[in-house]
């Protein structure tokens, strides 16, 4: 075995660390001997010089590939978590980079040259779409619920229906949050039917709220049944006990379907809710970003605490929500989000695209086809609910082969798979992507 030093002074080996750096270019020859003692304790063949130098070469290559990269999304899932959810529109990209290049006015009053607070930014447009009295921007939305329970709960009573302790994903637990929180729990109803009555017999003076979060991943069928929420904020205020509703998705604008219009944060707050919290990201179509919207002197209590200043969102994802909010101002503009044109998007306009793509590869003989297929909003949102879509269909021997082809194609497709076939889902792939689809797709199936 070679020691570090003697490969690294190869000349092969060597040119390497001049184009890539001695730390990238040590630590890989490090991890190729590693792997060469192991294969050698095994009573492998030792490998060749040049044998050794390839390994290093690749590791090197692959090493410097930034991780995170973009890919095309062919699994029909708009808001697809492991493929960070909603994609932003043009406007939101442009005020990105538009604040990210320059100084901008994060907490500066333009109007009176005085210091300024970047929790007013936003305020105007949010409480406008929502309804509400004031609101509050912070990292994400599991941030506004740990912010909203520990500024307003902490140390008393929370009442949580036994259907709603759930678990959203990504280690996101009701349960772990509240204790988090320093807030206490109390479980109330059953799993499938909780009523007014349970809130009302299990509330008490250290009752600091009842929390209502919305079931994000899952679907209860059968002998179900809970309180609507204006029924649950009325009983709540008559006992002076404050309603939260988590609503998850971060809906203000009823046209962006198929969700139901009462998840939407405006008719949570209508219906008397005192402070309703949702996501940035998914079916408002910005940046990672959390919002808290409600009656002032709520809003104001979470703005004070200063858990607030650990949770608050940057100024690029300030710049995204607030391009995209902007498009839910303006009459006519919400097709530019790119979340709610998807879901928009009917199965026709979806055919003639993929009779496109299946003509193109056809014609550079590559088998391919068109089937109806069924896409899904994800994110937590609407569980068990189908988006008709349509998708490429190639099939291919083993489908699984050529899905991780796909992937590790430039720029990497990430596709279905079925028994004999992969499936690209058209509805989420992107206008303006049809292009770098058909080149990976060619790629990937050549090399066979
Ligand atoms: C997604 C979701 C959250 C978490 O929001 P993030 O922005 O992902 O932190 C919280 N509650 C519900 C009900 C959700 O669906």
């Amino acid at each position: 075995m070679p020691a570090v030093g003697t490969v690294l002074a190869w000349p092969a080996v060597a040119a390497l660390v001049g184009r890539y750096g001695h730390p990238v270019v040590a630590s890989a020859v490090r991890r190729v001997l590693a792997a060469e003692r192991g294969r050698l304790t095994r009573g492998a063949r030792a490998r060749t010089p040049a044998a050794l130098v390839a390994a290093v070469a690749s590791t090197v290559t692959t090493g410097v590939q930034p991780p995170l990269r973009r890919v095309v999304n062919g699994t029909g899932v708009v808001l697809h978590t492991n493929l960070g959810r909603a994609p932003l529109s043009a406007a939101a990209v442009a005020a990105v980079a538009e604040i990210a290049a320059g100084y901008s006015s994060l907490e500066l009053d333009l109007g009176s040259g005085r210091r300024g607070d970047r929790r007013r930014l936003l305020e105007r447009w949010l409480c406008d779409l929502t309804g509400a009295e004031a609101a509050l921007v912070v990292n994400n939305g599991a941030a506004a619920l740990l912010l909203a329970l520990t500024a307003h709960c902490r140390g008393r009573a929370v009442l949580v229906s036994r259907g709603e302790a759930i678990e959203i994903g990504g280690g996101f637990r009701i349960p772990e949050i509240l204790a988090l929180s320093g807030a206490r729990l109390i479980d109330i109803g059953t799993t499938n039917r909780t009523r007014v009555d349970d809130y009302r017999r299990a509330t008490d003076g250290d009752t600091a709220a009842w929390l209502r979060v919305h079931p994000s991943n899952f679907s209860t069928h059968g002998f179900v049944g809970r309180p609507d929420t204006a029924e649950l904020a009325l009983a709540a205020h008559a006992l002076g006990v404050v309603l939260l509703v988590d609503a998850g998705s971060g809906l203000v604008h009823p046209a962006v379907g198929p969700v139901a219009a009462e998840e939407a944060m405006p008719a949570v707050i209508a219906a008397g809710a005192d402070l309703v919290l949702g996501s940035g990201d998914k079916l408002l179509g910005a940046g990672q970003a959390g919002i808290a919207a409600g009656r002032r002197e709520l809003v104001d209590e979470l703005a004070r605490h200063p858990l607030a200043r650990v949770l608050r969102a940057d100024k690029l994802q300030l710049a995204a929500l607030q391009a995209t909010l902007l498009a839910h101002v303006m009459p006519g503009r919400l097709v530019e989000v790119p979340v709610a044109r998807m879901l928009a998007t009917r199965p026709p306009a979806l055919r003639r695209r993929v009779e496109g793509w299946v003509g193109e590869l056809t014609q550079d003989g590559i088998a391919a086809d068109l089937v109806l297929s069924q896409g899904a909003v994800g994110g937590g949102t609407t569980p068990g609910e189908a988006l008709p879509s349509v998708a490429l269909r190639l099939p291919w021997p083993r489908p699984s082969l050529l899905r991780q082809r796909l992937l590790a194609g430039e720029p990497p497709v990430v596709a279905r798979t079925t028994r004999d076939a992969v499936l690209i889902d058209a509805l989420t792939v992107l206008p303006g992507e049809d292009r770098w689809l058909l080149d990976a797709v060619r790629e990937a199936a050549r090399r066979d």
